[in-house]
């Protein structure tokens, strides 16, 4: 079976339709950007924090297709009007300050523009962190609000080991129709 990160992958990679625009709504080391770079015409990569922009924008500088915005991802729709995949990887920046979060209210104000500027066929994957207090809360308030999402417009899954301890990070992914 696949981990979460590379079963958000499979998804995206397996997105029917146009490969056009991709956003990585929290680029961090710019792992995610470099991945959506090989199969989208045009990455935009948003983080907070200084230390992630300046990761994402070393890791992609031979890249023309890629780029680095340092703001919140609540502004996405500021900076893109339509995307057919966005991906999201909750919590703190691996090896950085882990004071720095991503919080319930501006993650789910973040899906929202992210749904509204979604193409039929367009992918959304979230990477959730229920394992820290903050990520906890986070976790059930954007889980809770996918599942209020009309089912005639949306597909939504849950990719979760269910039986693993400590509250492992899970998978959830929105599909248009
Ligand atoms: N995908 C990354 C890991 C992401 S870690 C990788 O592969 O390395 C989560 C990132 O979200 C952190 O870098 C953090 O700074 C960022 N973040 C936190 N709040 C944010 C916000 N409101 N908008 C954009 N990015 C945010």
């Amino acid at each position: 079976m696949e981990k979460i990160l590379e079963f958000a992958r499979t998804l995206i990679s397996s997105k029917k339709g146009d490969k056009e625009v991709a956003i990585d709504a929290t680029c961090g080391r710019g792992n995610d950007t470099c991945f959506l770079a090989k199969s989208f015409s045009k990455v935009f990569a948003f983080d907070i924090q200084d230390e992630a922009v300046e990761s994402t924008t070393c890791a992609t500088k031979d890249l023309d297709n890629v780029k680095v915005i340092k703001d919140s991802h609540e502004n996405i729709c500021t900076y893109v009007q339509s995307a057919d995949a966005i991906m999201y990887n909750l919590g703190y920046l691996p090896n950085g300050n882990k004071k720095i979060t991503t919080l319930a209210q501006t993650t789910i104000a973040s899906i929202k523009c992210a749904i509204g500027i979604l193409k039929a066929e367009g992918i959304i994957s979230i990477i959730c962190y229920p394992g820290h207090p903050e990520g906890f809360i986070e976790s059930k308030e954007v889980e809770n609000y996918l599942r209020s999402l009309n089912q005639k417009e949306y597909d939504v899954i849950k990719y979760d080991f269910i039986n693993q301890i400590n509250n492992p990070p899970y998978l959830l992914a929105i599909r248009k129709r």
